[in-house]
């Protein structure tokens, strides 16, 4: 009882380095290794380390560090190639492909979360430490005021949107509903699932003029004519029509007054009948997980996460009854609820 438990060892030490297995991810990611092992799987370190333009010493340990975390395969040679699980999600071009919310983790959020401890003392975001600039509204003083952050804002979105967009799509019987907006909607991506998965369905994705303006770089190879683009302000503009509003990830960002603002218009928007699919990390009631979104809460700025509950209430006093809620397998859960 006195000695050290192995499993208590084994829990500390995974999150001990579990920012060194991050950082091997990001830096493997950035440095194109799952690209170049994709496209010329059996390199050796020699060979890597010259197309990625590195030193062979620092490319055999990142080589090793990414084989030890089931990223990459290797054999006696040593020669190296992707692992299923880095086929599936790590290169740029796969359908299911991580690479731009990596990215995203790697320049935004680490730095972030490198000032964690200066936002636990005074309760704030940290991008002025950060990045060097005051962020009032993080979109439009953050992440579309330089071309290329704002891309790579839009390809972490697409990307965490195109491994969720089925399963959120999916979620509940759409079928009385024929024409949705999605609110926030950026790329498009879940308005092309939402399309496939209900053939009824046409879908208009609402979100600022400048990601409205990039989002063709964004169109699937089949487009398809019930997906429509609209520019606007959400807490400002009218809002288009529809039978469904889609607002996946959108409430997390806003505390409850903006909140307010947004569902109060959707509310006003909608007639009985009408729906409001919501696609978020829903938290345990009690707050005791999932740590993916408790986690995600510590770098975020005027937001919060919230459980099914809390959401729940926001829109019960804008008239909207939660019908379903679903946890799904995936990295969002959804709620439907609908109006009175
Ligand atoms: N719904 C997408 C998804 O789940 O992948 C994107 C979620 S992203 C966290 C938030 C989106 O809200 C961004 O695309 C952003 O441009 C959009 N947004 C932020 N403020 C907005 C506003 N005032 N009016 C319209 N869209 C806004």
């Amino acid at each position: 009882d006195s000695e050290p438990k192995k499993e208590d060892l084994q829990q500390i030490i995974q999150l001990m380095d579990g920012f060194k297995a991050s950082k091997a991810l990001f830096t493997a990611s950035k440095m194109g290794v799952f690209d170049l092992l994709q496209r010329k799987p059996g390199l050796d370190a020699a060979q890597v380390a010259q197309e990625i333009k590195a030193a062979v010493k620092g490319t055999e340990g990142l080589l090793g560090a990414c084989v030890s975390l089931g990223l990459l395969q290797t054999s006696q040679r040593p020669v190296y190639k992707n692992t299923d699980l880095a086929t599936r999600y790590l290169w740029s071009d796969s359908p299911f492909s991580l690479h731009g919310y990596i990215q995203h983790c790697n320049e935004t959020l680490w730095p972030l979360f490198s000032h964690l401890e200066s936002a636990v003392r005074e309760g704030t975001n940290q991008h002025e430490r950060a990045f060097g600039k005051k962020a009032n509204d993080l979109f439009q003083d953050t992440y579309y005021n330089n071309q290329s952050v704002k891309l790579r804002f839009m390809n972490a979105m697409h990307s965490i949107a195109k491994v969720t967009g089925k399963a959120v799509a999916t979620a509940f019987d759409l079928s009385s509903y024929k024409t949705a907006c999605d609110l926030g909607g950026c790329t498009g991506a879940i308005a092309y699932e939402l399309t496939k998965a209900h053939p009824e369905m046409s879908v208009t994705v609402f979100d600022l003029p400048e990601v409205v303006e990039m989002s063709e770089h964004f169109h699937p190879s089949h487009t398809d004519n019930r997906v429509s683009f609209v520019a606007g302000d959400f807490f400002k503009d009218e809002l288009p029509k529809a039978d469904l509003y889609i607002l996946a990830r959108i409430l997390h960002d806003w505390p409850d007054e903006k909140v307010h603002i947004l569902l109060k218009k959707i509310g006003d928007a909608c007639t009985p009948g009408c729906g409001v699919l919501l696609s978020e990390i829903l938290l345990n009631e009690d707050r005791s997980g999932p740590s993916r979104g408790l986690l995600q809460a510590l770098s975020m700025s005027d937001g919060k996460q919230r459980s099914a509950a809390e959401y729940s209430t926001l829109l019960k006093s804008h008239g909207f009854i939660t019908a379903e809620i679903r946890h799904t397998d995936n990295l969002l859960d959804a709620m439907l609820c609908v109006k009175e």
